[in-house]
This record gives structure tokens, C-alpha cells and sequence, in this order.
């Protein structure tokens, strides 16, 4: 676009400051080249989101349930016990397990950005990254996980983590009840992307989808 009426500092903008309007010129560019197809690029970006990703995290949290030896050491050290999954360790990030009981519930968000334990989790959902769950997190998050379906009881202390560059926050949710004789398999599967940030929690009704 050119326009005659000189504003400082937008003939400057040329490229998008957005990195969401860069990287989705870059893909434009790709696809029109031919170099990348867009269905190829959404189920990638669907499979680190929703598949794979959480999977890992899900693993990790159903092994603590049957063994109370890698509980341990997953709270003691996490990078360490995560990678004893084969797991990659984060790149330099330190990543903290936080547990919830009877008493207590945790919840991660990155108020800054979006900083996620991607490599348990894979990529952060959109609404993650929002600016509404970002601030409102902090603010209320009792209603946040309202919004999500959980209602706590008074009682129980709500504790918020910030995520940043260095620190990494991955929720340890409750085994549900009335799954004594789950296999780690079956126990796994119920284990949702959603309850290891910590805006749910884990029933034995849940579906590990979201
Ligand atoms: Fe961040």
C-alpha cells in the first residue's frame, strides 16, 4: 500500500510486527510456491497440538499414578524423570512439576507470552495464548475453570504459576477415583491436555482429547 500522507513510522511497517501475520505470510508464500501443502500443514500442527504432544505429558502423569518411586523422582527433578520416558529434555528451560491434591489446585499460565512445557504438552492451545486468559488467570481463576467446567470447593487453595523463558510448569493432577484396577495405559488415555495445565481436572469419565 503507498500512501501520500506521510503518518511517522508506518512507511517503516512494512513486514507485519505480528509474528502470527509473519508466519502466516511465510506459509501463504510457501503454499503458493507449491513448496508446502496447506492439509499437510494443518495435521502436522493438529498432531503437535492435540496428539502427540499431550500424549507425552499423559504418559508421564499415569506412570506417577502407578508408581509411586517415579512420582518421586518426577516432583524431585522433572527433566530427568521425563526423559527417563524418552522424552527430550527441554532446551536450557527448567521444568517444575506441580501437584495437585485434595486441598490443593494448580494452574499454569504464561502472562507474558505464551510459555508452555511443549515438550510434554506440545504446542500451547490458542486460548492459551489469549490475552483474556492470560490476565484473567492471575485475576480469577476460579472463574476461568468455571468457564472450563471445574467448580472448586472454597477450601481448596487455588495457586497460580506464571510461566517464563527459564521455567516451565506442568500440573500433576489427581488420580480420579474409581480407578484402582486401571491399567497405566487405560489411565493414560484419560488424561487431557486441559488437566495438566490445570483449568480441569481429571474424572474417570474424561476423554484425554483436549
Ligand atoms: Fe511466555
Amino acid at each position: 500500500m503507498h500512501t501520500q500522507d506521510h503518518e511517522p513510522d508506518h512507511d517503516h511497517q512494512v513486514v507485519p510486527p505480528d509474528p502470527a501475520l509473519r508466519t502466516k505470510a511465510l506459509e501463504s508464500l510457501l503454499v503458493e510456491k507449491g513448496i508446502v501443502d496447506p492439509k499437510a500443514l494443518d495435521a502436522l500442527v493438529d498432531a503437535y497440538e492435540n496428539k502427540i504432544g499431550p500424549r507425552n505429558g499423559a504418559r508421564v502423569v499415569a506412570r506417577t499414578w502407578v508408581d509411586a518411586a517415579y512420582r518421586k523422582r518426577l516432583l524431585a527433578v522433572p527433566g530427568a524423570a521425563i526423559a527417563e520416558l524418552g522424552y527430550e529434555e527441554t532446551q536450557g528451560e527448567h521444568m517444575v512439576v506441580v501437584e495437585n491434591t485434595a486441598k490443593v489446585h494448580n494452574l499454569v499460565v504464561c502472562t507474558l507470552c505464551s510459555c508452555y512445557p511443549w515438550p510434554v504438552l506440545g504446542l500451547p492451545p490458542v486460548w492459551y495464548k489469549s490475552a483474556p486468559y492470560r490476565s484473567r488467570a492471575v485475576i480469577d481463576p476460579r472463574g476461568v475453570m468455571r468457564e472450563f467446567g471445574l467448580e472448586l470447593a472454597e477450601d481448596v487453595e487455588v495457586r497460580v504459576w506464571d510461566s517464563t523463558a527459564e521455567i516451565r510448569y506442568l500440573v500433576l493432577p489427581e488420580r480420579p477415583a474409581g480407578t484402582e484396577t486401571w491399567t497405566e495405559e487405560e489411565l493414560a488415555a484419560l488424561v487431557s491436555r486441559d488437566s495438566m495445565i490445570g483449568v480441569v481436572k481429571v474424572s474417570a469419565t474424561s476423554g484425554g482429547k483436549a
